[in-house]
């Protein structure tokens, strides 16, 4: 993944530690000991607010005492893995009680790790770490199944997800979005003509084009075969159309290495949603999808943008 699209896949994060214990002393002691591991903190006294802070900050790893007035660690356990924000955070247990039914318990309601006070030092960090270690691997390969092998952009299944959690955005205050779907021209015959691997350079280049040329909150994406979607929150339809139409004719200008003579183009069609407005993901792509045909029957090599009528709008947001 390279850095010009939204959400950087490999980015370096520094892991969140939330601390749930109703021990003030237990806090302190925490931080102090896991000083040198470059960490941030996040601190609840009880249960309740401590499901707050997890769903909230989606920590990389919460730190939680069993033995807690009125919810204790086990109820706290339970609410956490039955969340689907929140299962997948590791949860090492920290507990004065050293029955071995307790441990049984905490591993048994999703416990990765157990570690009983007071505790030693050197062990607590090698645990913490080695969890942390274990959830940056889970997160790398979570995130590689997003992306696309050949172009290294976001691939479909990161698209719909992106898609619908921004049209969710947007249905909960006013702004704009704008989807634009690209298509390569007579692509079939450039593989015919020079071969697959001519084809596989064409959609590298134009992956590559398309990263340089969109802004880092847009996301670039390979919907499929010659096909990319682009989904760019907070734009107009008149910018997202502006923006399409250069990179149209960036492509059209590329002189491709395995094929000098042959110059190639892309149909676009630009979708928009503004306003208090919104759509479903099925018919903004819908709409967009309707104009790259537009483009295409239009002759190719150009951009076809169109905003969501308001009133098939109103009629999708009480459909959906
Ligand atoms: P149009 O202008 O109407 O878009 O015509 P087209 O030839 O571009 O479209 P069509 O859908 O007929 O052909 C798309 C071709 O793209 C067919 C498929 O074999 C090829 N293709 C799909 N994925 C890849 C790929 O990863 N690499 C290569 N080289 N070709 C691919
Ligand atoms: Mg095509
Ligand atoms: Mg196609």
């Amino acid at each position: 993944m390279t850095e010009s699209t939204s959400n950087n896949p490999v980015d370096e994060f520094k892991p969140i530690v939330l601390v749930i214990d109703d021990s003030v002393d237990v806090h302190r002691l925490l931080k102090a000991r896991l000083r040198t591991e470059e960490l941030e903190f996040r601190e609840a006294l009880d249960g309740e607010s401590g499901l707050k802070v997890a769903r909230d900050d989606s920590p990389t790893v919460i730190l939680l005492d069993l033995d807690m007035p009125v919810m204790d660690g086990f109820e706290v356990l339970r609410v956490l893995k039955e969340d689907p924000r929140t299962l997948q955070i590791p949860v090492i247990v920290l507990s004065g009680l050293q029955s071995s039914q307790d441990k049984v318990t905490a591993f048994d309601l999703g416990a990765v790790d157990y570690v009983t006070k007071p505790f030693d030092l050197t062990e607590l960090r090698v645990r913490v770490r080695s969890t942390i270690r274990m959830q940056r691997l889970i997160r790398m390969l979570a995130q590689k199944a997003q992306i696309d092998g050949l172009t290294g952009l976001w691939n479909r299944v990161y698209f719909n997800t992106r898609l619908t959690e921004e049209l969710g955005r947007l249905s909960r205050r006013e702004g704009n979005l704008s989807l634009a779907v690209l298509d390569i021209d007579h692509f079939k015959s450039i593989n015919d003509t020079y071969g697959h691997p001519a084809g596989d350079g064409v959609i590298q280049g134009l992956a590559k084009l398309l990263q340089g040329e969109f802004r880092h909150t847009d996301s670039v994406c390979r919907y499929g075969g010659e096909e990319f979607g682009v989904i760019m929150p907070d734009t107009t339809l008149a910018d997202a159309a502006s923006v399409a139409e250069r990179v149209r004719v960036a492509f059209e200008r590329m002189v491709w290495p395995r094929h000098p003579e042959r110059k190639t183009t892309i149909s676009i069609g630009v979708a928009a949603v503004g306003g208090s407005g919104t759509l479903t993901v099925e018919a903004i792509i819908e709409l967009a999808d309707k104009n790259l045909y537009a483009a295409k029957s239009g002759g190719r090599n150009r951009v076809v943008a169109t905003v969501a009528d308001p009133r098939s709008v109103a009629g999708l947001r009480a459909a959906g």
